[in-house]
C-alpha cells in the first residue's frame, strides 16, 4: 500500500450553499428512490413534484412531496415508463427539471433527449453520454480506446452460434454470451463447452429481446471468482470529474447485488488511485456529467476489468455518501444546477458503511417473491443505522414493481463494528405481512467468510443452501413465541395501537411467524 495525499472527509466538505437554478423538481420514480429524492429537495429548499400510478396513490413519497401527479394505471407500461405523459406532468406544474432516480427511464437515452428539447433541465448525464455507454459494446469499445482495459472479449455484437464458438474457442471457455443492452443480470449466460454453445445461445438472445427490445449479443471470458467493485464518480459542467472511491458488491444471486459495502476490504490506497484514474478517464471520454458509476471486475491478482458505466445514480449510492460525507443526491441536484464540485479529487473513506437490500421475497422458498400488506413495521434506530425505505405500516405489496422495499444501510469505524451493527440493526427490524430477505441478510452477517471479507461474484451461490439451512435455536424460537404473545398481551390492555404484537393477538399465527423469524431480542421486553 504506497502512502498518498490523504483528505478527510469531514474537512473536504463545504458549508453548502443552497442550489440556485433549480426551483421545482419532478421526480420520475417511486419506492425508497423517489422518498429518498424528495428529502434531497427539501434539504435544498427545491420544491419536489411526486408521479405515482394509481397502485400509489397513498404512497409515501406521493404524501412526503410538495405536490403529486397521478400518471395512470398501475403496470409500469402504462405509467412510470410513460415519458410522454410524465414531461407533460412537468410542464403543467411549472417544474424546471427531472429526476429519474434509478431504473424505470433513468437510463434511456430518449427521454433524456426529450426532457431538453421541452425546456426542462435533465438530472442526470447528457443524452449523447448516455448513449455514447448504454449499450455495453459501444462503452467496451469507447473503454479500449481510452486505455481503460476490459475484460476480454467482443466489442461486436455476434452473429449466430457458430460465430460464438469460434470466438470463444479464441478466448478460451469458459465464457459469458452478453447482452449489449444489458442490465439487472438479464440476457446473461455462462457457456463452458462449445456443446453448450446453442442452447445458451438462444435463452440469452431470447431473454434480452424480452427485456429490452433486442437482441444483440457478445461474448466476455468468464473470469472465475473475481470481486464486482465499482468507483462511484462525480462530474460537474465546467469539466471537473472526480472519483469518490469504490463499493465491494460481489454479494450477488444470479448476476443481482443483495449487499453493498464501502470501501471494499479488497482495495488499497494505491488500487483506488488507479481504479478511480480508469474510471474518470472513461467519463471524461463519454462526456460524463453527474453522478455515474463505473463497474468494474477485480480478480484475485489485483488486475481490473471494466464492465460498464451506469449513468445513473446507483441502489447502493449511501454507502458512498456514508463513508465520503458527501450527500450525492443534492450532488446531483445541484451539478445539474451549474454548480461546481467543491471537493478535493482524491477522497479518503472514513470508516465503513454497508447497505443489505431487503426485498419482498422469500429466502426460505427460493426467493419467491411474496406479496401482501405490511400489517406492522418496526424501522430499526440507533448509532450509524439509517433506513431509505418505501413502505410503511399499511402498505400494500403487489407484482407490479420491483421487490425492493427498503434499504437497511450503517456506518461503523471499522468493518467488524458495521458488521455487527448491521446484524443488531436486522434482528430490531419487523416487516409483518410479507415475507422479506431479512433472514437471509441476518445469516450473511454471520457467516465467517463474510465477516473476514473473504468474498468473490460466485461466494453467494457457493454459500446459499448451507446459509439457509443454518436454523435458529429452537429454544430460542419457543422463547420469543412466549415473548411475542406476552407483549401482544400488553398491547392489548394498553389500547388499540398497531403493533407486531397486536397483529399477533388479532392472528395468533402471526406471533409464531415472528418466532420463526428468529426474533428472539422479543424477550427484552
Ligand atoms: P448487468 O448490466 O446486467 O448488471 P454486468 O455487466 O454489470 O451486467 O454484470 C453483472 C454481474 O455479472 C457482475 O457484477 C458480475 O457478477 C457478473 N459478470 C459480468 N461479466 C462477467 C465476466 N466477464 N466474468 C464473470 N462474471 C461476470
Amino acid at each position: 500500500m504506497s502512502a498518498g495525499k490523504k483528505q478527510k472527509a469531514a474537512t473536504a466538505v463545504p458549508a453548502a450553499p443552497v442550489a440556485k437554478l433549480l426551483r421545482k423538481v419532478l421526480i420520475a420514480n417511486r419506492g425508497e428512490i423517489a422518498l429518498r429524492i424528495v428529502r434531497a429537495c427539501q434539504e435544498l429548499g427545491v420544491r419536489s413534484v411526486a408521479v405515482y400510478s394509481d397502485a400509489d396513490a397513498h404512497a409515501p413519497h406521493v404524501r412526503e412531496a410538495d405536490e403529486a401527479v397521478n400518471i395512470g394505471p398501475a403496470p409500469s407500461a402504462e405509467s412510470y415508463l410513460k415519458g410522454d405523459v410524465i414531461i407533460a406532468a412537468a410542464k403543467r406544474v411549472g417544474a424546471d427539471a427531472i429526476h429519474p432516480g434509478y431504473g424505470f427511464l433513468s437510463e434511456r437515452e430518449w427521454f433524456a433527449r426529450a426532457v431538453r428539447d421541452a425546456g426542462l433541465v435533465w438530472i442526470g448525464p447528457p443524452a449523447e453520454a448516455i448513449a455514447a455507454l448504454g449499450s455495453k459494446t459501444a462503452a467496451r469499445t469507447l473503454a479500449v480506446k481510452h486505455g481503460v482495459p476490459v475484460v476480454p472479449g467482443t466489442t461486436e455484437a455476434l452473429s449466430c452460434a457458430d460465430e460464438a464458438v469460434t470466438v470463444a474457442t479464441k478466448f478460451g471457455f469458459p465464457v459469458l454470451l452478453k447482452a449489449a443492452a444489458g442490465g439487472g443480470g438479464k440476457g446473461m449466460r455462462v457457456v463452458r463447452s462449445a456443446g453448450e454453445m446453442a442452447s445458451a445461445w438462444d435463452a440469452a438472445r431470447n431473454e434480452s429481446k424480452k427485456a429490452f427490445g433486442d437482441d444483440a449479443v457478445y461474448i466476455e471470458k468468464y473470469i472465475e471468482g473475481p470481486r464486482h467493485v465499482e468507483i462511484q464518480i462525480l462530474a460537474d459542467s465546467h469539466g471537473t470529474v472526480i472519483s469518490l472511491g469504490e463499493r465491494e458488491c460481489s454479494v450477488q444471486r444470479r448476476h443481482q447485488k443483495m449487499i453493498e459495502e464501502a470501501p471494499s476490504p479488497a482495495v488499497d490506497v494505491d488500487l483506488r488511485r488507479r481504479m478511480g484514474a480508469a474510471a474518470v478517464r472513461a467519463a471524461k471520454a463519454a462526456g460524463y456529467v453527474n453522478a455515474g458509476t463505473c463497474e468494474f471486475l477485480l480478480d484475485s491478482t489485483g488486475e481490473f476489468y471494466f464492465l460498464e458505466m451506469n449513468t445513473r445514480i446507483q441502489v447502493e449510492h449511501p454507502v458512498t455518501e456514508l463513508v465520503t460525507g458527501i450527500d450525492l443526491v443534492q450532488w446531483q441536484i445541484r451539478i445539474a444546477s451549474g454548480e461546481k464540485i467543491p471537493f478535493p479529487s482524491e477522497i479518503e473513506p472514513r470508516g465503513w458503511a454497508i447497505e443489505c437490500r431487503l426485498t419482498s421475497e422469500d429466502p426460505s422458498n427460493g426467493f419467491l417473491p411474496s406479496t401482501g400488506r405490511v400489517d406492522y413495521l418496526h424501522v430499526p434506530s440507533g448509532p450509524g443505522v439509517r433506513w431509505d425505505g418505501g413502505i410503511e405500516t399499511g402498505s400494500v405489496v403487489g407484482l407490479h414493481y420491483d421487490p425492493m422495499l427498503a434499504k437497511l444501510i450503517v456506518w461503523g469505524a471499522t468493518r467488524e463494528e458495521a458488521v455487527s451493527r448491521m446484524h443488531r440493526a436486522l434482528l430490531e427490524l419487523v416487516v409483518d405481512g410479507v415475507e422479506t430477505s431479512r433472514e437471509f441478510h441476518l445469516r450473511v452477517m454471520e457467516d465467517a467468510d463474510f465477516k473476514s471479507g473473504a468474498i468473490d461474484i460466485q461466494w453467494l451461490e457457493r454459500r446459499l443452501e448451507s446459509l439457509l439451512g443454518s436454523a435458529p435455536d429452537e429454544d430460542a424460537l419457543q422463547a420469543a413465541a412466549i415473548a411475542a404473545t406476552l407483549v401482544a398481551d400488553r398491547d392489548r390492555r394498553g389500547g388499540g395501537r398497531t403493533s407486531a404484537a397486536a397483529a399477533a393477538a388479532a392472528a395468533p399465527e402471526s406471533a409464531s411467524a415472528w418466532a420463526r423469524r428468529g426474533r428472539t431480542d422479543g424477550l427484552r421486553v
